[in-house]
C-alpha cells in the first residue's frame, strides 16, 4: 500500500485527546465525567422547546447571516453586525482568528499551559505556536509574553480565566499589557468561562474591544449556557477583522438549531445565572475542602479546579477514576476537575484526604 501524500507539517500536530467518555461498566455507583468542563444541568425546557420547533426546517441550509442571534448580540454589546462573527463553537472562532491572521511561519503567541486546542489549531493554520510558560503560581506571565513578541507575531491569545488552571488576569495588568502590544497585532481575549469569573477587578473583554482597535473577544454557549452539544460561539471583533474572519469561516458552520438554542438561552439568562451561581458556590466548597486537606489549589474563577500534582498526577487520576470520577490529567503537571453535579463534587471532596496522602512525602525510616 502506498503512503498518501499529505501535508508534511501535520506530523507536528499531536492528535486531540477528547475527555474520557463515561464507560458503561459498573463501579461503586454512577461514573461522572468531569473531564470536559461541561455544564452538569440538563438543558432548560424553554431551550429544548425552541430547538424542537426549529426541527421542521432542517431540510434547509442555515441562515448564514444568523439574523436573530446577531441582532440580539448587537443589542447586548452595542456593536454592529459586522463585529459579530459566529462559529461552530468558539473553538472554530479561535481557528478563524488564527487562519485570518497567521500565514505560514507566522507566530501565534499564548500562555502555556492553556487551552489544548491552541497549539493544534495554530499548527493546522500553518503558523508557529509560541508558548510562554505560566508563572510559578499558574498565571499568565504577561511580561514574558510581551518579551516574546517578534516581527512574525500575528495573534496573541489571553485565556481569561485560563483553562486548565482557572487563574485570571486582573484589569490593571491587562491594560498595561495591551498598551504595550504593537497596535498591528490582533489580541483575542478568550472568555469561555467569563460568567464564572467573580474576581472583583476582572477586566471586561468587551470594554477592551471598545478601547483597543486590535482587540477581539471570544465567547461560547458551551459552558455557562450548557449548549456544548449544539456547537455555537462567537467573536466580537473590529470591523476589518470581522470581515476577514467571515472569509475563513466554515460555510454554514452554525446550524439553525444552534442559533435558535443560543437565542433561547440568552432569553433565559436569569434562570441560567442561578445555575452559574450554584456552580460557583460548589467550586468554592471544593476549594475549601481541598485546602482543609492540605492541598493547595490555585484560585479558580472557572467551572473547574486545577490540582497541581506534579509527578503524583497519574496516580491521583487513577484513584479518582477508580472511584468513578473521570478527570483531565496532564501527567507530570496536574489535573483538571470540572465542578459538576453535587454527587460528583461530594465524591471529589471525600477523596481529598486520600489525595493528600498520595502527595505527602514518604517518611524516611529511622
Ligand atoms: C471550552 C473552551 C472554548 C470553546 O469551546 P466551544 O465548545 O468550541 O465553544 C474556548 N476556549 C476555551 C479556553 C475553552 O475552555
Amino acid at each position: 500500500m502506498s503512503e498518501l501524500r499529505l501535508r508534511g507539517d501535520l506530523d507536528a500536530i499531536p492528535g486531540y485527546k477528547p475527555g474520557k467518555a463515561a464507560p458503561q461498566t459498573e463501579t461503586t455507583g454512577p461514573v461522572h465525567k468531569i473531564s470536559s468542563n461541561e455544564n452538569p444541568y440538563p438543558p432548560l425546557p424553554s431551550v429544548t422547546a425552541a430547538i424542537a420547533d426549529e426541527l421542521a426546517t432542517i431540510n434547509r441550509y442555515p441562515e448564514t447571516a444568523a439574523t436573530a442571534l446577531t441582532t440580539e448580540l448587537c443589542a447586548r454589546f452595542g456593536v454592529e453586525p459586522v463585529n459579530v462573527v459566529l462559529g461552530s463553537g468558539s473553538v472554530e472562532v479561535v481557528s478563524q482568528l488564527m487562519r485570518a491572521t497567521a500565514g505560514e511561519g507566522d507566530e501565534v503567541l499564548f500562555a502555556w499551559r492553556s487551552f489544548e486546542a491552541y497549539p493544534m489549531l495554530a499548527r493546522a493554520a500553518g503558523a508557529v505556536p509560541v508558548m510562554v510558560p505560566l508563572t510559578a503560581d499558574h498565571r499568565h506571565d504577561l511580561d514574558a509574553m510581551l518579551a516574546a513578541i517578534t516581527d512574525r507575531t500575528r495573534l496573541i491569545l489571553v485565556c481569561n480565566p485560563n483553562n486548565p488552571t482557572g487563574t485570571t488576569v486582573g484589569d490593571a495588568e491587562l491594560d498595561r499589557f495591551l498598551s504595550q502590544v504593537p497596535a498591528h497585532i490582533v489580541v483575542v481575549i478568550d472568555e469561555a468561562y467569563v460568567q464564572f469569573n467573580d474576581r472583583a477587578d476582572s477586566p471586561v473583554g468587551i470594554e477592551y474591544f471598545r478601547r483597543y482597535p486590535n482587540v477581539a473577544v471570544a465567547h461560547t454557549f458551551s459552558k455557562a449556557y450548557g449548549l456544548a452539544g449544539m456547537r455555537v460561539g462567537y467573536a466580537i471583533a473590529p470591523e476589518q477583522l470581522g470581515i476577514a474572519l467571515r472569509k475563513v469561516a466554515i460555510p454554514f458552520g452554525v446550524t439553525n438549531l444552534a442559533q435558535t438554542a443560543a437565542v433561547a438561552s440568552l432569553a433565559a439568562e436569569d434562570e441560567l445565572q442561578e445555575r452559574v451561581d450554584a456552580l460557583v458556590q460548589e467550586r468554592e466548597r471544593i476549594v475549601t475542602a481541598f485546602a482543609a486537606a492540605g492541598i493547595t489549589v490555585p484560585e479558580s474563577r472557572g467551572n473547574f479546579v486545577w490540582l497541581p500534582l506534579g509527578d503524583t498526577t497519574a496516580a491521583v487520576a487513577e484513584l479518582l477514576e477508580h472511584h468513578g470520577l473521570l478527570v483531565r490529567p496532564f501527567p507530570g503537571e496536574g489535573l483538571r476537575a470540572t465542578v459538576a453535579e453535587t454527587e460528583a463534587n461530594d465524591r471529589l471532596i471525600a477523596l481529598a484526604p486520600q489525595i493528600a496522602a498520595l502527595l505527602a512525602p514518604v517518611p524516611v525510616a529511622g
